[in-house]
């Protein structure tokens, strides 16, 4: 998931990471996008590395959150970083206290949706330029395996609940568009069908 620059500035500097270990990341049109993902039986040193690569990937593109089918495997595997300044309440609390970023989360479920649910914008690195409204569970409970092969769950609220909730529809084979308005859908319609060219373009080479 990506924040719109315009309504979340500050976050944007980059992170000197080396270009390295960057994955190239799939976007609309990419076949990948809509498959549904793969369990992972057990944390192997192959998933370590993809959630290694994925953290710098998500973090070269300025992005809050990156699903495993955005940069080309199959697996469900997915990770997210709220940075500190957006999981504050409007008395400055933080909103998820306990829980430290980044989070890599594999085999992740939603085991449980708050009836309360809050309207935001969403990006998605998959997406680029595109922000969409969404209605979104405001609280989650979400059990996922840990790098380190433990069964855990955690209770999620704010930016941090949407963005998983935003990853786990990405595992699914979902995408930011199936949650738009058909009329928003036709508006955006050329933007989309741009995107899907150069997705043919880079499947090409
Ligand atoms: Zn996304």
């Amino acid at each position: 998931m990506q924040l719109n620059r315009g309504t979340f500035p500050g976050m944007f500097g980059g992170t000197g990471l080396p270009e390295a270990m960057k994955r190239p990341l799939q976007i609309y049109g990419s076949p990948s996008l809509r498959r549904k993902a793969r369990r992972v039986a057990e944390v192997d040193r192959e998933v370590r590395k993809l959630a290694s690569d994925m953290l710098d990937t998500m973090h070269l593109e300025n992005g809050i959150g990156l699903a495993a089918e955005q940069v080309g495997a199959d697996i469900a595997l997915c990770v997210v970083d709220i940075p500190p300044q957006y999981d504050r309440g409007p008395s400055g609390r933080r909103i998820n206290p306990g829980l430290r970023m980044p989070l890599v989360l594999i085999n992740p479920r939603i085991a449980d949706s708050s009836a309360q649910t809050v309207v935001a914008e969403e990006g998605c690195l998959s997406f680029p330029g595109i922000y969409v409204p969404i209605r979104r569970a405001a609280e989650i409970k979400v059990q996922y395996l840990s790098l380190e092969n433990e069964p855990t769950d955690i209770l999620c609220r704010g930016l941090l609940a949407r963005a998983i909730q935003h990853e786990v529809d990405h595992l699914d084979g979902i995408l930011l568009i199936d949650h738009m308005p058909v009329l928003r859908r036709l508006l955006l319609s050329p933007r989309l069908l741009q995107l899907k060219r150069i997705a043919s373009q880079d499947g090409s080479t």
